[in-house]
């Protein structure tokens, strides 16, 4: 295989040629309606990309990688979308859990990320509690120094695909519950270590794609901190660029294959063409706002408080997106069999405005720290 770690150009157009042939019209279209189904699918499928090498690039040739940045990644996002195959779960988690690891923690990187990356397990985020999720740092679950390490007890919730995850990436208090952000170490643990307990929460669509963890008296390790005791904070900041940013390129990506797919599903009315050409627009900003964000983080550069405005566009693209197939779909969206997918996917849309951080905190955020407006 050609090396593409310095040729984004070539990547992409073998990539192309790679998701045209035959054998993956499997994942064309996919749409599987339970969720550990439709993760051992698409796991299947990241497999394939693994093994023709393009599912490896934008992480280091240590930690199972073959180089290149975060523009490879963006690229297999937009070419998978492009090719009408999902940008899947386990991406959006690798795009957001990936990046942290190898930075933070290059040696549970190298031992674990090879399994991300070839679709043969995945990872969750426990970062929400049921009294911490905008208020992260008032989070309770601790690590408490211990024989061995640390012994973590508490739980998290809205954990997505921690019914199906290995690990988890959990941000744990190991200070004073007074010392706040300043008191928050990150940690990987184990699914299957002895003390964790995972129950699927289901979303109002019906689909099981959250999960609730507890951890009693839970062994972790000190290699199984990601960044140091104390340093938790620092690294869900670093974290969140990519949760809020590089995650919204790839939803876009699949939103716009979406919208391609409502098109060829509706009469071509006026009202058709005006709403899609609307919604369209809504694509094309969060695609915009979003490329600059890909370009600075793929230049080492941290994005900071502006990756707030990517979440916000991307909130109001789902949402939009959504909305012209409701409207347009008309009583078949409520009742035909045909349009499960889009009652879905439109339970899903109205998420995207709480999950990463809900759309009022990152209204305040931009109000705060990017354009220092007055407080009221
Ligand atoms: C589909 C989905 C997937 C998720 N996946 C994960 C995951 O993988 N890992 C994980 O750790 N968490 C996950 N979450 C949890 C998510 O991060 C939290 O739901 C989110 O941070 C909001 O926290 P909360 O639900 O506790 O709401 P609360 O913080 O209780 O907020 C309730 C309401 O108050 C408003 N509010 C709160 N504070 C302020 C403020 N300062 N200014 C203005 N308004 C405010 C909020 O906007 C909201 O409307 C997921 C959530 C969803 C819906």
């Amino acid at each position: 295989m050609a090396d593409y770690a310095n040729d984004l150009a070539g990547f992409r157009k073998d990539l192309q040629q790679f998701l045209a042939e035959p054998r993956m019209d499997r994942w064309r279209d996919l749409y599987v309606e339970d969720v550990p189904g439709e993760m051992a699918e698409t796991a299947a499928m990241i497999g394939e990309l693994y093994d023709a090498g393009f599912g490896r690039y934008g992480f280091p040739i240590a930690a199972g990688g073959l180089g290149g940045d975060v523009r490879h990644c963006a690229v297999l996002f937009d070419e998978l979308g492009a090719a009408g195959m999902p940008a899947s779960g386990q991406y959006g988690l690798l795009t957001t859990l990936g990046a942290p690891v190898v930075k933070f923690a290059p040696e549970l990187a190298a031992k674990y990320l090879p399994e991300f990356l070839s679709g043969k397990a995945w990872w969750g985020q426990g970062f929400s509690e049921t009294e911490a999720g905008s208020d992260l740092a008032a989070l309770r679950c601790r690590a408490t120094p211990a024989e061995g390490g640390y012994r973590l007890s508490g739980h998290k919730t809205w954990t997505s695909h921690g019914a199906t995850a290995t690990r988890l990436v959990c941000l744990v208090r190991t200070g004073t519950q007074e010392s706040r952000h300043r008191g928050l170490t990150m940690v990987m643990v184990d699914v299957d270590a002895p003390g964790v307990e995972v129950r699927p929460i289901e979303l109002a669509s019906g689909r099981a794609e959250l999960a609730e963890c507890f951890f009693d008296d839970v062994l972790v390790t000190p290699d199984r901190l990601v960044g140091e005791e104390g340093q938790g904070w620092a690294v869900a900041m670093f974290l969140l660029q990519y949760e809020r940013a590089v995650y919204a390129w790839q939803r876009a990506s699949t939103l716009m294959q979406r919208l391609r797919s409502l098109a060829t599903e509706v009469a071509p009315t006026e009202q058709a063409e005006r709403l899609i050409g609307s919604v369209y627009l809504d694509l094309i900003a969060l695609r915009a706002r979003s490329l600059e964000t890909v370009r600075l983080l793929a230049a080492g550069e941290s994005v900071g408080p502006e990756a707030s405005s990517d979440k916000l566009l991307l909130g109001a693209a789902e949402q939009s997106v959504m909305a012209a197939a409701r409207t347009l779909l008309g009583p078949a969206f409520v009742l035909g069999d045909a349009a499960s997918r889009w009652r879905e996917e439109w339970w899903f849309s109205r998420t995207t405005t709480i999950y990463g951080g809900s759309a009022e905190v990152q209204r305040g955020i931009l109000a705060d720290r990017v354009l220092n407006l007055p407080k009221g």
